[in-house]
C-alpha cells in the first residue's frame, strides 16, 4: 500500500525528508526521551530549522506557504516515529493560528516568525480544573486595566506548560455567555504568571504539562487576539484545525503500532511455523490496515476541502473521531499480536497504546465529537 498516495511531487518530496529525519534522527531516540520524561526540545528546533514549524502559514510571517494536506501528511510522518513529537507540532500549531487568523498586524510580526522558525514554542490554553467539554463556562478572568489587562485564575491540562514562551489564553472579559471571552497572548516570564507541578500523566511522558496560575499578570491591551468577545470563535475554529492534527497523529501512531505488530507476526514462531500465517492475526492484521487507510483518507479528504476553502469543520470532527479510536483499537491489538511480549516496556507496543487513549479525550473528548456531528446532521 502506498502511504503516499494522493500526494502532489512537491508533497511527497517534503513527506520523505521527513521520513529520512525520522528514521536517522528523531526515531531511535525516541524512547529515551519518553523514559526520562524529557521534552526533545533540540529535536523541535530541527524541525523549526526544516521550515516545518510553520508549514501552512504565509511566508511574510516565516510560514512555509504550504498545502494544510502537507502539515498533515507531516505531521503523520512524525507521529510514526516520535509521537510526542509530532504533538508538539501539533500544540505548536493550534497555540500560532490565533493570531496568524485573527491577530493584528503588529501581533503577528511580533510573534509569529519566532514560532515559525522554531525559536519558540506555544501552547493553547482553553481547559480549566472546572470547564473542559463545556469549555464556555471558564472562568479565568482579564479586567481592563492600565490599557491592557489584568489576569487572574488559572487554566488545567496545559501541554507545554512551563516550556513553551507563548501562550494563546481565553480569558472571561465580560458576561457569562461564550461572546464574553477573549484571546490574549501571554508571554513566559510575565510578573504574575506562573506553573503548578509537572502532571504526571499515563503517556505522552515526554510532552511536558502543567497548569497555569495567573495572580494579576499584567498583559498589554494590543496582545488582544482579534476583538474583545472574539475569544471563544478564535478558540473553536483553532481546534477545527487542531482536531485535524490530531487525527493525523492517531494515523501515525496506528501505522507505527501496526508495523510493530507486522514484524513481530512475522518472525514469532509457535506450532513450527511463523504466527501470521494463523488465519486469526491475518484478520486482526487485515482489520488493522483497513482501518488505518479508512481513516487516513478522512483526515487527508477533511484537508483538501480546507485547502480548497471549503467546509471542513464536520469532516475534521468525524476524522478525530474516527482515526482517534482507529489508534486505540489497532495499538490495542498490536498488544495482543505480541502476546506476553506486548506487555513488557521492552516492546514498543504498550507504549503506543497508552499513548492512543489520550487522543480520544483530547481537544473535544469523542463524546463531543459525535455530538457537533450530530447537530450538524440535525440541523441539515
Ligand atoms: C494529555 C492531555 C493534554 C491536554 N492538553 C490540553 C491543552 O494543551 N490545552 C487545553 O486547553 N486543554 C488540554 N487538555 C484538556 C482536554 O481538552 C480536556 O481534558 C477535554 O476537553 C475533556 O475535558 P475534561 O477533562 O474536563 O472532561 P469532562 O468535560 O468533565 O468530561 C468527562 C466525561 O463526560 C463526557 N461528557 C461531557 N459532556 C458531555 C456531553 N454533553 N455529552 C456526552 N458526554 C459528555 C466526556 O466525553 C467525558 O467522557 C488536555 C488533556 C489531556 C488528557
Amino acid at each position: 500500500m502506498d502511504r503516499d498516495f494522493g500526494l502532489s511531487e512537491d508533497q511527497r518530496e517534503v513527506v520523505l525528508a521527513v521520513r529520512e529525519f525520522m528514521a536517522e534522527r528523531a526515531g531511535p531516540v525516541a524512547a529515551g526521551f519518553e523514559e526520562r520524561h524529557e521534552f526533545p526540545r533540540d529535536l523541535f528546533r530541527e524541525l523549526g530549522g526544516m521550515g516545518l514549524a510553520g508549514i501552512p502559514y504565509d511566508e511574510a510571517y516565516g510560514g512555509g506557504g504550504q498545502t494544510f494536506l502537507t502539515y498533515l501528511a507531516v505531521l503523520e510522518e512524525v507521529a510514526r516515529g516520535f509521537f510526542s513529537l509530532a504533538l508538539a507540532l501539533s500544540v505548536h500549531h493550534l497555540s500560532a493560528f490565533g493570531v496568524h487568523a485573527f491577530g493584528s498586524e503588529e501581533l503577528k510580526r511580533r510573534y509569529l516568525p519566532r514560532l515559525f522558525a522554531g525559536e519558540w514554542l506555544g501552547a493553547y490554553a482553553l481547559s480549566e480544573a472546572s470547564s473542559g467539554s463545556d469549555a464556555a463556562s471558564l472562568r479565568c478572568k482579564a479586567e481592563r486595566s492600565d490599557g491592557g489587562w489584568l489576569l487572574t485564575g488559572s487554566k488545567r491540562f496545559i501541554t507545554h506548560a512551563g516550556q513553551a514562551e507563548f501562550y494563546l489564553v481565553m480569558a472571561r472579559t465580560g458576561d457569562g455567555s461564550p461572546k464574553g471571552i477573549s484571546a490574549l497572548v501571554v508571554e513566559k516570564g510575565w510578573d504574575g504568571f506562573d506553573f503548578g507541578k509537572l502532571e504526571s500523566k499515563m503517556g505522552w511522558s515526554a510532552s511536558p504539562m502543567r497548569e497555569l496560575l495567573f495572580e494579576g499578570c499584567q498583559v498589554p491591551g494590543e496582545n488582544l487576539v482579534g476583538a474583545e468577545g472574539q475569544g471563544f470563535t478564535i478558540a473553536l475554529a483553532g481546534l477545527d484545525c487542531g482536531r485535524l492534527g490530531i487525527a493525523a497523529c492517531s494515523v501515525g501512531l496506528a501505522q507505527a503500532a501496526f508495523e510493530a505488530a507486522l514484524g513481530f507476526a512475522k518472525e514469532r514462531q509457535q506450532f513450527g511455523k511463523a504466527i501470521i500465517e494463523f488465519e486469526g492475526l491475518q484478520f486482526m492484521l487485515a482489520d488493522m490496515a483497513t482501518q488505518i487507510e479508512a481513516a487516513r483518507r478522512l483526515y487527508r479528504d477533511a484537508g483538501r476541502v480546507r485547502d480548497a476553502g471549503g467546509d471542513y469543520s464536520t469532516g475534521a470532527s468525524m476524522a478525530k473521531l474516527f482515526a482517534s479510536d482507529t489508534a486505540m483499537r489497532v495499538t490495542t491489538d498490536a498488544v495482543q499480536i505480541h502476546g506476553g511480549y506486548g506487555y513488557m516496556q521492552e516492546y514498543p507496543v504498550e507504549r503506543f497504546m497508552r499513548e492512543a487513549k489520550a487522543l480520544q479525550i483530547v481537544e473535544g473528548t469523542n463524546q463531543i465529537q459525535r455530538m457537533v456531528i450530530g447537530r450538524r446532521l440535525a440541523e441539515a
